[in-house]
């Protein structure tokens, strides 16, 4: 792509071929040299006495290409790990793929093409666009999750964690989506659809499953979310509502009335113990083990709560629980509250959920949004027990003053509550928990929504689960040293009729370890989020092969200095791996409590307002834009469009600008390499600051120094710094008569153009190379020491204020910066254009805000 429609006019008209911008010859150039040295990205050995700076970037699922999500992230990360490095650090910048997973299987049976041979050729082209790119990944450490010397490692641990417990398996109801065969977890379930095939509703089957017991740290994930206090705000608050711990107490009601074997009480978990002296009915799930026995053998009851249960099926499988209009059925029988000993009807209402609680609430209608609008609908007794708690004067005379219902306040006080009348809220909940423990009728207890991960999956292109079923010994593990069970090749895959493992005998028949006898292999494999539960550790000694890594050097690296990411993994993948690092402590592999420091979520990339799709026909390919417009530019522009958390909505126009912008800085380093003086490798800037012009660029200079340092060091707007670094190449345009007269001194010019190549090698590292190497320089660019800016020299020599009267901005005065408040307010009342509307005026008052704005305000 050329760039001679774009020539700006102060450009002298002389051009040969180095004063055109090519990107390919450059970056071609470059790649082949970088390629050719392994070590250049490679991280130090641990503990090689420097500072070490982890920083990663979550890996891929090798789909087969590159998408612009990918670029954004990358180059995000490589930005920072150039920096990292010019800043002295020992840094760790690796990447792998997450390489299992139903897509491969999807594609075998499209392409008749084995999964393996599917994703390593997947690998092979988006490594190779990897490298196009320039990201500077230690491919050395490079991590593949499908292959054995990988997942032999997620068979260990879930030997260790079968060993300690942690590993189970219980009969449960699953999400099953009919065209993959396969069970779904929760997140991939979209609006009760399969979330790769939108079109085919989600159904609930029962199955035997391996699960991971992750509700054992659930205190300890909750409770140091608190100081993750580098991860954004939004994720934390995900976590904790994902983690939903709740705090209450359990309390019996007694059935009223004959019973049989299944009980005699209902529990019901409830937050609000304070409050149940206004229980007025008792709710249960329409699946609840009680309701088959109370509601007897009358035949139209019956009929009415299998309307209930199938209506809560429907709206579970869209996960519209909440959505569904609330109803329920009377179901003539009682419950006795154990506080007072009321009678309280007994119901069967759509919208309680077995999972949750006990399946069962009491219903509290003056105190609860939705047992009120319950209650209203039924007819349902409504029992006022709290009230705005008494401030310090009693109510004047009679009874008080009624609140509005529902009245679910916390600061309140007990009324109608017998003899925990007058406590207040919390006092109320800690009398009466304890009450009723002393009872036997209840207990305090604390629910969670997190759940224990359910990591089977009935598919072929996973980890198979190390454990075997023989008739005499029951479950036996596979032993250690029989690690890697692999997963055999040639394999049949369909997506009917569950897993593809179960149809190869060679795999399911096995000797059972205990008796010798025979045995039969699991067929089920791991969930793809054990590969990325763990992966990160791996990359720190991605080559030992007889431990899943090498400890010492894991706590050389870790936690990990910044992670980045797309908000999507916001739970899962890090809740998931938040586990993983504590179990593995606790088995004594690691000693951090928590995989990574900092974490940072980017923004999506967009196309015309909507996320990029092939149906949608919106798709930017990188390969488009790096053949267009070069790496350079198009990583380049993935940091400049926005800031980095915001979503980003693609440009073609803007990755065109960014290139004649690379095309300026090309040419004016071209034109004046030669001409730049004594070579040196010092970071000092030249003091040159003999010419008002030649004081403005090194102003310049150290401002952008100082603005780019910022921005890597705090909020990581890249928009705004390359923005300054455009700025400061206007500025050099800007100087373009006086170069020629010789007004700007070779030292100054000199100094100007190295420190825009180091300003520049984090976001275009291609050009930088090819203008450090045209300046004469030996040393790799990447071992400079990132430019320092000196404070006084960045200063301003004047300052503009805007002068305002009353409000109503009337002038513009320059001012020398370190004036001080009295000089600064003389020079403004004394502006020609401010007089006027001063005269015949009293000056009340003159506001001084320093560095922008002079306001008078006058009567
Ligand atoms: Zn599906
Ligand atoms: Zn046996």
């Amino acid at each position: 792509m050329a760039d001679t429609t774009n020539i700006p006019a102060n450009l002298p008209s002389q051009r040969h071929t180095e004063d055109r911008y090519d990107p390919q010859r450059i970056e071609e150039k470059w790649q082949a040299r970088w390629q050719a040295d392994p070590t250049l990205y490679a991280a130090d050995p641990a503990g090689a006495g420097r500072k070490k700076f982890y920083v990663l970037e979550m890996l891929p699922y090798p789909s087969g290409a590159l998408h612009m999500g990918h670029v954004r992230n990358y180059s995000i990360g490589d930005a920072l790990a150039r920096y990292m490095w010019m800043r002295g650090y020992n840094v760790l910048h690796p990447m792998g793929w997450d390489a299992f997973g139903l897509p491969a299987e999807n594609a075998a049976i499209k392409n008749k093409v084995p999964p393996r041979q599917w994703t390593l050729r997947n690998i092979e082209h988006m490594k190779q666009q990897m490298n196009r790119l320039g990201f500077a990944y230690d491919w050395s450490r490079e991590v593949t999750t499908c292959l054995p010397e990988y997942y032999r490692w997620n068979q260990w641990f879930f030997l260790k964690l079968y060993e300690k417990g942690l590993a189970y398996r219980k009969n449960s109801k699953v999400n099953w989506c009919p065209e993959c065969a396969t069970v779904l977890a929760n997140e991939q379930v979209v609006s009760g659809m399969c979330w790769r095939h939108e079109e085919t509703p989600v159904e609930q089957r029962e199955l035997e499953q391996w699960f991971v017991r992750t509700t054992q740290y659930a205190d300890e994930l909750l409770e140091e979310l608190d100081q993750l206090d580098g991860w954004p705000e939004k994720v934390r608050t995900m976590q904790r509502n994902w983690i939903g711990r709740s705090e209450g107490a359990l309390v019996d009601f007694k059935i009223d009335g004959p019973t049989g074997l299944a009980g005699d009480k209902i529990s019901v978990f409830t937050t609000r113990i304070d409050t149940i002296y206004g229980a007025t009915s008792i709710q249960l799930a329409p699946e609840h083990p009680l309701v088959g026995e109370l509601i007897g053998n009358d035949p139209s009851l019956h009929a009415k709560v299998e309307d209930l249960v199938a209506e809560q099926r429907r709206a579970k499988a869209q996960e519209d629980v909440e959505g569904l209009e609330k109803h329920g059925v009377f179901i003539g029988r009682y419950a006795i509250n154990p506080f007072n000993q009321e009678k309280v009807p007994i119901w069967v209402a759509n919208y309680i959920l077995m999972g949750y609680g006990t399946g069962a609430i009491m219903s509290v209608p003056a105190h609860d949004e939705r047992d009120y609008d319950f209650a209203q609908k039924y007819g349902i007794d409504i029992k006022i027990v709290i009230l705005p708690r008494r401030t310090s004067e009693p109510p004047a005379a009679g009874e008080p003053e009624k609140p509005v219902l529902p009245y679910t306040h916390k600061d309140s006080m007990l009324i109608n509550s017998g003899e925990f009348n007058e406590l207040s809220n919390e006092e109320a909940i800690k009398k009466m928990t304890a009450f009723a423990e002393e009872h036997g009728f209840g207990k305090r207890m604390v629910t969670y929504r997190l759940k224990d991960w359910g990591i089977s999956r009935q598919r072929y292109w996973g980890t198979p689960i190390p454990m075997l079923f023989c008739e005499k010994c029951g479950i036996v593990p596979v032993p250690e040293d029989q690690l890697p069970v692999l997963l055999p090749e040639n394999v049949d895959i369909t997506l009917e009729g569950g897993s593809p493992l179960g149809r190869i005998p060679e795999f399911v028949n096995a000797k059972c370890p205990g008796c010798g006898g025979s045995a039969r292999r699991e067929t089920d494999t791991m969930d793809t989020f054990v590969d990325s539960s763990w992966y990160f550790y791996r990359y720190t000694s991605a080559n030992v092969n007889d431990r899943p890594f090498d400890t010492p050097t894991a706590d050389y690296w870790f936690p990990i200095d910044q992670y980045i990411g797309g908000v999507e993994h916001a739970i899962l993948h890090l809740i998931y791996s938040r586990f993983w690092t504590k179990f593995m402590r606790d088995i004594g592999l690691v000693h951090n409590d928590e995989p990574v420091q900092r974490l940072f979520t980017q923004g999506m990339v967009i196309k015309d307002g909507a996320k990029m799709s092939k149906s949608k026909g919106n798709v930017v390919s990188p390969d488009d834009m790096v053949a267009q417009f070069g790496a350079d530019s198009t990583r380049m522009y993935a940091l400049f469009a926005t800031s980095p958390d915001r979503e980003l909505d693609w440009q073609e126009a803007g990755v065109e600008g960014v290139h004649r912008f690379l095309s300026r800085v090309y040419r004016f380093v071209m034109r004046h390499a030669e001409t730049t003086g004594p070579k040196g490798t010092s970071p000092a800037i030249s003091s040159d600051g003999s010419s008002p012009k030649a004081r403005q660029i090194q102003r310049k200079l150290h401002q952008t120094i100082k603005r780019v340092t910022d921005d890597f060091q705090g909020r990581w707007h890249f928009n705004t710094c390359v923005a300054a670094i455009m700025e400061f190449v206007n500025e050099l345009y800007s100087a373009e008569e006086e170069i020629t007269a010789g007004k700007i001194s070779k030292p100054l010019l000199h100094d100007a153009q190295r420190l825009l190549v180091l300003l520049l090698a984090p976001f275009a590292p291609y050009l930088a190379a090819e203008l450090w190497e045209t300046m004469g320089e030996k040393q790799p660019l990447l071992r400079q020491p990132w430019p320092a800016y000196d404070p006084e020299l960045a200063k301003e020599d004047e300052i503009e204020y805007a002068v305002q009267v009353n409000g109503k901005l009337r002038g513009r005065v320059t001012v020398p910066a370190e004036s001080g408040e009295t000089a600064i307010r003389e020079r403004a009342l004394a502006d020609e254009k401010v007089k006027p509307a001063l005269e015949g005026r009293q000056i009340a008052k003159v506001i001084v805000v320093p560095g922008k704005l002079v306001n008078v305000v006058v009567k």
